[in-house]
């Protein structure tokens, strides 16, 4: 059966991935010139690569990391040591960390915390376990229900102290979601927390070895293409074209550099594509449909990413840090921590600038000004001095709308990837699965809407579309 697919982000390819599986043939049209959506990346003139966001990968990642064992480049993860490191801005260049030992969970998360000496007294580590004990205890339904609060508003009605907030969880928040922990959704820190502490190596962090375009995307679009499936790039669909029952007739797409526009059919179509274009997709009557409405409560956050590389090298760390900057949320030393940026001589400092919407607008001189001045706080004894690191080029990417803003009461406007439209479906890392606006959570979302596709229509008897009827959708997570 034919699938067109509508973005070629991880969802859409992971889609695509499992449809050819189950014996379908995909046509995947992706907009823009570059694979990977919100993973994409580019090579500068000099062949240095930078991509839209810094991503890590966990070990609480079962979807993603089964994809890759099945396209057999599991070995592209380089996993680094079982720790979360921070640094400290009261005592800038210093750092403090969390080291998970190798013992199972909780009890590696619980002693991580508990070894930890400088961010949490042992009051506040004692209440803020007290607190976490419902999550723990009362399971995914609590967490759910949880979505009504901020997290800050949480950690005020567990009676954590504040500064358990300013501590930690600015920092986490801002990297999970790329906002505040005033404005996140409880829901958010408390599905994360639970992985941790579920998965002895759920809080283990890997980087890819190289851009996740050519390392990641790339291999996923070969698989599809060997097994009789097309990835299309420079493909945009203009328009979902219907028929007069409501189901959709076909993709219009978009002819590029005076080409015509193009009318592709399928037996079943999927939007890829983020909650933001959808919404400006739809058409007309589908507006009106409840399914749909309530994507208009789903938007993208706003997220920076910038690549500075210095004239030397300003860290040996090889792994992810929490900056626990105002400006700035998580950052690496590409240098050290992916092995095709690999030099052991320069730095090659990738950083996530979060919250991002009063820095969007402003030109990239200016950004990467900002930038350099909290480098003073992480690095004193390359910049504070007489003879600073001096900054070779940088590169500065916006989203302006990336991952679905998680704040409270999201959950509901979630959309399952089984639409009211019979041979119509949704991926994509806003639909409802239970890993959140991440690489799992689209991974897991296209693998969802592919099964969903498979057990409607299976290949053996792939029927008439329009003889098929569904039960209605439901916003309850499927996985
Ligand atoms: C700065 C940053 C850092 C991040 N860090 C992490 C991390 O450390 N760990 C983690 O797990 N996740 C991270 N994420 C989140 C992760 O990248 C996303 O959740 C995931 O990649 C989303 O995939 P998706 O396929 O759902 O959506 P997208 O990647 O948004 O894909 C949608 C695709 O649809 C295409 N499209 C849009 N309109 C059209 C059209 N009209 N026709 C055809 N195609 C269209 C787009 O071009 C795009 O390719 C980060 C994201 C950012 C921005």
């Amino acid at each position: 059966m034919r699938v067109a697919i509508a973005g070629a982000g991880l969802a859409g390819l992971s889609c695509a991935k499992y449809l050819t599986d189950a014996g379908h043939t995909p046509i995947v049209l992706e907009s823009r010139d570059v694979l990977g959506g919100l993973v994409a990346a580019w090579k500068d003139s000099d062949g240095d690569w930078y991509e839209t966001g810094l991503h890590a990968f966990f070990g609480a990642y079962p979807n993603m990391l089964q994809l890759l064992k099945e396209l057999g480049i599991e070995d592209r993860l380089q996993w680094k040591e079982h720790t979360l490191i921070f640094n400290q801005p009261d005592k800038p260049g210093t750092l403090s960390r969390f080291d998970v030992p190798d013992i199972p969970s909780p009890f590696n998360v619980i002693a991580s915390i508990l070894r930890n000496k400088d961010m949490l007294t042992w009051e506040q580590k004692i209440r803020f376990a007290v607190g976490l004990l419902p999550a723990v205890v009362r399971g995914q339904k609590y967490v759910e229900d949880m979505d009504k609060y901020s997290f800050l508003e949480w950690l005020k009605r567990q009676g954590v102290d504040e500064r358990v907030t300013s501590d930690v969880f600015i920092a986490a928040c801002k990297a999970l979601t790329f906002i505040n922990p005033d404005e996140v959704s409880a829901t958010i820190l408390l599905t994360a927390l639970n992985r941790f502490l579920q998965e002895r190596y759920g809080s283990k962090i890997a980087f890819l070895d190289g851009s996740p375009t050519e390392r990641l995307c790339s291999p996923i679009v070969d698989y599809i293409t060997e097994r009789g499936g097309e990835v299309r790039l420079n493909a945009p669909l203009k328009e979902i074209l219907l028929n007069a029952d409501g189901t959709v007739k076909g993709y219009l797409i978009r002819g590029l550099n005076g080409a015509e526009d193009e009318v592709l059919t399928a037996d079943v179509y999927v939007s890829a594509m983020s909650v933001d274009p959808l919404k400006v997709m739809l058409p007309k009557p589908w507006k009106l449909m409840e399914f749909f409405k309530k994507l208009e409560g789903l938007e993208g956050v706003p997220v920076i990413n910038l690549h500075l590389w210095f004239d030397r090298k300003l860290t040996e760390i090889d792994h992810l840090l929490f900056s626990r900057s105002p400006l700035l949320s998580v950052y690496a030393d590409m240098s050290n921590t992916c092995r095709e940026y690999a030099n052991p001589n320069r730095s090659m400092l990738e950083l996530v600038l979060a919250p991002a919407k009063d820095w969007i607008a402003k030109s990239d001189e200016e950004i990467v000004a900002a930038t350099l001045a909290e480098l003073e706080k992480l690095f004193p004894d390359h910049f504070g001095g007489d003879n600073p690191a001096t900054l070779l080029k940088s590169h500065v990417v916006k989203t302006p709308r990336s991952v679905y803003k998680a704040t409270p009461g999201r959950e509901q406007y979630r959309p399952a990837q089984v639409t009211p439209i019979a041979n119509f479906y949704l991926a994509g890392s806003y639909t409802m699965q239970r890993y959140l606006g991440s690489m799992e959570g689209a991974v897991l979302s296209g693998k969802l809407t592919a099964q969903a596709i498979s057990e409607a229509l299976p290949v053996a008897n792939s029927s008439n579309l329009q003889t098929l009827t569904r039960p209605p959708a439901t916003n309850a997570a499927t996985a």
